[in-house]
């Protein structure tokens, strides 16, 4: 038993979590796992410290799915409800899956897989692939099977750092930031100038993640510690047109967005690396306010109520799928390290505000 889930995940908003397995450092060092699964979509943290008497009592959460360590990329595909977004994406619905958690515990592994998997073309397959990668598969699948319908299928990709929005696939030498300004026509916030390409196949699909991870990679001393500071959002927009009565075409547009989000533990890690407060708080800000954006949208008496989109750009960026009738998917990466135990608490924490 690797996956459980306590109720098939049909809300607007769903939050599963994912456990990655010890490392090889972690076990060297004696590290052991705190992170126990009671089945039926439950996570049970034992071992926590702290109290007179010494540990505390452990702490039992409820999400929608559990994967644990042992579930595969195809598991997270499968088991998670992401086919579900893609099904409705592909209905005219924006979607959004997003991963959360402390740097190190497996967002881009989830989403993207390991680095080095692509450069050869076409893509060999390998079970290492992410979500977005598999994804990819299933919406091409979908679209195949629906010989009536004729589909237009383009992607964006761009990275959120400090506040400041950087297009992925069209960086520019001087990596200069795009304005994120609010439509009226559209009633919606979008990015100006953003770079969108028309993808027909497949592979073209791929080409978009592979030339976005490239460009973030470039002019980073250190890769890992920059990634940890921004958000990435690969956005995949789908519009169709299908013949229907009358002669006319019903048309529809609706889009999958892919999140990758900053380590969830900046806050703490910046004040002692001695970054610039701006930056601390701009991480930490967007998080805050996607964590309030999330928990207000999931409470059906907050629903209707002032939610702060316009309190940082993920927010703005992602407002339209959060609030419409599509659908959200939170991955909430943990690690199940005792090291990383209080890390791990904020994250299930964070994850069960979601729910
Ligand atoms: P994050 O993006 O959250 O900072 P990464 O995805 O880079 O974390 O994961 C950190 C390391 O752990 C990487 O080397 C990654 O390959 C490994 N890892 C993460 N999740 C898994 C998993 N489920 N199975 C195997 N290795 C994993
Ligand atoms: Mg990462």
């Amino acid at each position: 038993r690797i996956i459980t889930s306590y109720n098939q995940t049909e809300d607007n908003i769903n939050v599963v979590v994912r456990v990655r397995p010890l490392n090889n450092r972690e076990k060297k060092s004696g590290d052991t796992s705190v992170i126990q699964f009671p089945g039926n979509g439950q996570v049970l943290v034992d071992g926590i410290p702290g109290g007179p008497s010494g540990g505390q009592k452990p702490k039992l959460f409820s999400y929608n799915v559990v994967f644990e360590p042992a579930a595969t990329q195809e598991d997270v595909l499968q088991f998670s409800g992401m086919k579900r977004l893609i099904e409705m994406a592909l209905e005219g619905f924006r979607c959004t899956c997003f991963c959360y958690g402390q740097t190190g515990s497996g967002k881009t592994h989830t989403l993207t897989g390991p680095p080095g998997l692509f450069g050869v073309r076409p893509a060999p397959f390998s079970d290492k692939h992410g979500l977005v990668f598999r994804s990819f598969l299933y919406l091409f699948q979908l679209i195949q099977q629906k010989t009536d319908v004729h589909f237009v299928l383009k992607a964006s990709y761009l990275e959120i750092y400090n506040e400041k929005v950087i297009d992925l696939l069209n960086p520019g030498s001087a990596r200069k930031p795009l304005a994120v300004r609010w439509s009226k026509k559209a009633r919606g916030f979008f990015v100006e100038n953003l770079f969108t390409v028309d993808c027909e196949e497949l592979d073209d699909l791929i080409a978009v993640l592979e030339e976005g991870l490239r460009n973030r990679a470039i002019g980073k001393h250190n890769m890992n510690d920059f990634s940890s500071r921004s958000h990435t959002i690969l956005t995949v927009y789908i519009t169709s047109e299908e013949p229907a009565e009358g002669g006319v075409f019903l048309s529809r547009s609706g889009k999958i967005n892919f999140v990758d989000l900053a380590g969830s533990e900046m806050t703490k890690k910046t004040q002692s690396e001695g970054k610039t407060l701006e930056e601390a708080n701009n991480i930490n800000k967007s998080l805050m306010v996607l964590g309030y954006c999330i928990s207000s949208l999931s409470d059906s008496k907050r629903r209707n109520s002032h939610i702060p989109y316009r309190d940082s750009k993920l927010t703005k960026l992602l407002a339209d799928s959060l609030a419409g009738n599509g659908v959200t998917l939170m991955i909430a990466c943990i690690s199940p390290a005792r090291s990383n135990i209080s890390e791990t608490l904020n994250t299930l924490r964070y994850a069960a505000r979601a729910k």
